[in-house]
């Protein structure tokens, strides 16, 4: 039974003391039984949030009664449990790091909003550049055809990729989207300020696309990356394919871990098989560090280590030497 509902939002707006804010709101979601994390800054709230669906509903009644949040659109999606494990409402200087020189206020500056059939329009139309706004492990599980996908290990890389590849892109339209939109409402103000004629962003990003009646998700290849323990959801309501590569054989797959080598931990789509084959490890010197999680969690001892290995033709000593 589906009687949870997770809910995704966000609304720039003055808040005067996030602090006291943070505060508030945080006994607020408690008394609600709600979990998930909520950021909070002078520029507005940022959050993600699981509970049942008459808590989630009171949630979004009360919120949107908040002159400051009226107009704030909720994205729901509804789930069997909840999608967190704890609630979290924390202050901050931005509500969505984008790190930028001089900070955009996209009450001010921010490209042109819109709708899911415009946006699908400029996905088939030749003159436009459609730049995935999201990191690149969350491209790997799926995004529009026909995307660029910047060459960057997080977001905050973007600005600078951008400015390394602008010819590529200046005569043309730029459009963006991103997960519910924030990120966009800063980049595409960004990329006005740059100098960027015709810029325009997908209005409530891929989650509101995906719910759109009309585009019903069409032209989405693969699954989208959520922050939340379900980590993946399905968008493309007309034609789902899988884009996921596993990371030892490239066979298709939606299934995320992270490395085992504490050190390294980076997420990396694998099947159960392949995982246990190569002990979690990306590479042979994470297969083989000593604080591998794997190796612990299964309690391998060191001769079961070693003849894993062997299978890959990989040896613990032959990583140390
Ligand atoms: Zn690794």
């Amino acid at each position: 039974m589906q009687n949870y509902q997770v809910l995704l939002y966000y609304q720039y707006a003055e808040i005067k003391d996030p602090v006291q804010f943070a505060k508030e709101h945080l006994e607020f979601c408690r008394s609600l039984n709600l979990k998930g994390r909520i950021l909070v800054g002078e520029e507005g709230i940022n959050g993600t949030l699981s509970g049942l669906i008459e808590d989630t509903n009171k949630y979004m009644e009360v919120m949107n009664d908040n002159p400051l949040f009226k107009d704030m659109i909720f994205k729901v999606d509804m789930a069997d449990n909840h999608a967190f494990k704890k609630m979290f409402v924390r202050p901050r200087k931005e509500i969505v790091s984008l790190n930028l020189e001089d900070d955009i206020n996209p009450l001010e500056l921010t490209g042109a909003y819109l709708s899911a059939k415009e946006f699908k329009d400029a996905i088939l139309d030749d003159n436009t550049v459609v730049i995935d706004a999201r990191n690149d492990y969350e491209f790997d599980l799926g995004h529009f055809r026909g995307a660029v996908r910047p060459d960057i290990k997080s977001f905050r890389e973007l600005p600078q990729w951008i400015r390394d590849n602008k010819e590529e892109f200046m005569d043309k339209r730029v459009v963006t989207y991103c997960t519910g939109g924030i990120r966009c409402e800063k980049f595409s103000g960004w990329l006005v300020k740059e100098g960027f004629k015709d810029v325009g962003q997908l209005h409530g990003g891929i989650a509101t696309y995906s719910r759109d009646e009309e585009v019903r998700g069409e032209l989405w290849d693969g699954t989208m990356y959520v922050f939340d323990e379900r980590i993946s959801v399905p968008i493309n309501h007309v034609e789902p394919t899988i884009v996921g590569r596993d990371w030892f054989d490239d066979t298709p797959c939606e299934r995320y871990v992270n490395c085992a080598n504490p050190f390294c931990n980076r997420q990396i789509l694998t099947s159960e098989e392949n995982e246990a084959k190569y002990l979690r490890g990306c590479s042979p010197e994470c297969r083989s560090h000593e604080k591998n999680r794997y190796v612990k969690e299964h309690n391998l001892t060191h001769d079961e280590w070693e003849a894993r290995l062997a299978v890959l033709n990989e040896s613990l000593e032959s990583v140390k030497a």
